[in-house]
C-alpha cells in the first residue's frame, strides 16, 4: 500500500524549533512568554491597518470570545452562515443562544446576503432583533463582505468574521479577517498555517484586544489575591505553540502560492472535462488562499458521481472529503430556524475537497494525477 497523502497536513518551514528551543531555554513554558507577543506582532503586521490581535488556543475559542464580547447571552439569537463547519456555530450554544441558518450563494458559496437581509427582517418581525453574524470564508474563498457589511450596518447588527480558513485570502486588496466587527483566525493541524492548534482574535482596538485577553486568562482583576468579578475562560496560547506560529508566519506567503499552484494543478487537469467545476474566485476582487481546493461533480453530465471519485482515491490511500455537511442538517441543530433554498444541500451534495497541501512531493501529485486520470 502507498503511504497515505493526506487532504492537508502541517508544513513547517524550518524555523519554528529555534522559537520553540528558545523558550526552553528561558523556561517560558507557559501560556505567556515572548513567543505570545511576538506571534501577535508578526500576524497585526501581515495583516496591516490598525489590527490588534490575542492569540488564544484555538479559532473555537475565539469565536466564543467573540460572541462573549459582543454581549450574545441567554435567549439570543445569531445569524450563522448554515455551509460551514460546525466551530462557527457551536460557541452560539454555549453562551445559551440559538443559531439561526442561512443558505450560500452560488458565486463564493458564503452566506447569501439576500436571504440575511429576509431572515434579520423575519427574526424581528417575531419580536428578536439577532445579536450578530456569523460570516465564514469557506475554504478560504472570501464571502461577499461588501454586501453582508451594508446589511450588518443597516440594522446595526455586529459581524464576526470567521477567517478561519482564510488567512491569506483578500478582497479588494484587504485582508480577509480584518473586516468583521471581530475577526477570528485557526491555526489548527490542517489550517493554512498551524501552531499544532491555536487561534485568534482580531478587532481593532487595543481595549477589546485587551479585554480579550483578560477573558482568556480567567479574568483575574487587578489585586495582589486571586480576585473575579467576572466569570473567566483558560482560552491563551501557549508560548511553545506560538513559537511555532511565529516560524510559521515567515512561510505563509509561500504556502499561499503552494496551495494556489495546487488548484492550478487541478484546474488544469479538469479544463476541459465536461460536468466537473473546480471551484473558483468569481473576479479579481477575490483573492482565495484556496486552501482546499473543491470540486462539484454534475453526474449526469460525467456519468459518475463525487462520491466515486473519492473512493477512488481512497483505493490509493489519498484522503479527499465530501464538502461540509450544512448546520441545519445536522442532528445536533434541527431545532435551529433556517432561511434558505438548498444552495448548500447541493453542494454538500455534489461536491469533493482534493488534497491540497502546500507540502504535496512531485511523486504524490503524480498519484494523485493518476488516480484521477480515469476521470477527465
Ligand atoms: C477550523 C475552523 C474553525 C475552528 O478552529 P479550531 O482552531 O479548530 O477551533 C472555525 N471555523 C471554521 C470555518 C473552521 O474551518
Amino acid at each position: 500500500m502507498n503511504p497515505k497523502i493526506y487532504l492537508s497536513s502541517p508544513h513547517m518551514g524550518g524555523t519554528e524549533q529555534d522559537f520553540v528551543s528558545k523558550a526552553f531555554e528561558t523556561n517560558w513554558i507557559a501560556p505567556l512568554g515572548p513567543n505570545v507577543t511576538e506571534f501577535e506582532t508578526r500576524i497585526e503586521n501581515y495583516l496591516g491597518n490598525t489590527n490588534y490581535v490575542a492569540a488564544l488556543s484555538s479559532g473555537t475559542s475565539a469565536i466564543h470570545l467573540a460572541l462573549i464580547l459582543l454581549g450574545v447571552s441567554q435567549g439570543d439569537e445569531v445569524l450563522c452562515q448554515t455551509f460551514t463547519f460546525s466551530a462557527s456555530a457551536n460557541p452560539i450554544v454555549y453562551q445559551g443562544a440559538t443559531p439561526v441558518f442561512i443558505d450560500s450563494e452560488l458565486e463564493t458559496w458564503n452566506m447569501c446576503p439576500i436571504h440575511l437581509e429576509t431572515a434579520i427582517k423575519d427574526r424581528i418581525a417575531k419580536g428578536k432583533k439577532p445579536k450578530a453574524i456569523v460570516a465564514v470564508h469557506l475554504y478560504g474563498m472570501p464571502c461577499k463582505i461588501e454586501a453582508i457589511t451594508a446589511i450588518a450596518q443597516k440594522y446595526e447588527i455586529p459581524i464576526v468574521e470567521d477567517s478561519a480558513e482564510a488567512l491569506g485570502s483578500s478582497y479588494k486588496g484587504q485582508k480577509c479577517g480584518t473586516f468583521g466587527t471581530l475577526g477570528i483566525l485557526s491555526f489548527n493541524g490542517n489550517k493554512i498555517i498551524t501552531t499544532s492548534g491555536g487561534g485568534a482574535l482580531v478587532s481593532n482596538s487595543l481595549q477589546v484586544k485587551e479585554k480579550a485577553i483578560f477573558l482568556a486568562t480567567q479574568a483575574r482583576d487587578e489585586a495582589p489575591h486571586y480576585q473575579h468579578s467576572q466569570i473567566g475562560y483558560n482560552y491563551r496560547l501557549s508560548n511553545i505553540c506560538a513559537g511555532i506560529g511565529c516560524g510559521q508566519m515567515e512561510v505563509l506567503d509561500t504556502h499561499v502560492s503552494l496551495r494556489r499552484e495546487m488548484h492550478q494543478l487541478y484546474s488544469d487537469l479538469f479544463a476541459t472535462t465536461e460536468g466537473v467545476t473546480v471551484f473558483k474566485e468569481p473576479n479579481n476582487d477575490y483573492v482565495s488562499n484556496h486552501w482546499l481546493t473543491c470540486i462539484t461533480v454534475d453526474s449526469d453530465k460525467t456519468g459518475y458521481t463525487s462520491e466515486e471519485v473519492r473512493l477512488a482515491l481512497a483505493e490509493d490511500n489519498i484522503e479527499s472529503r465530501p464538502l461540509w455537511k450544512p448546520m441545519h442538517l445536522q442532528p445536533i441543530f434541527t431545532e435551529a430556524p433556517y432561511y434558505g433554498n438548498t444552495v448548500a444541500e447541493t453542494l454538500f451534495n455534489i461536491g469533493l475537497c482534493l488534497p491540497s497541501g502546500s507540502n504535496l512531493s512531485d511523486t504524490e501529485k503524480q498519484r494523485i494525477m493518476k488516480s484521477l486520470n480515469p476521470f477527465v
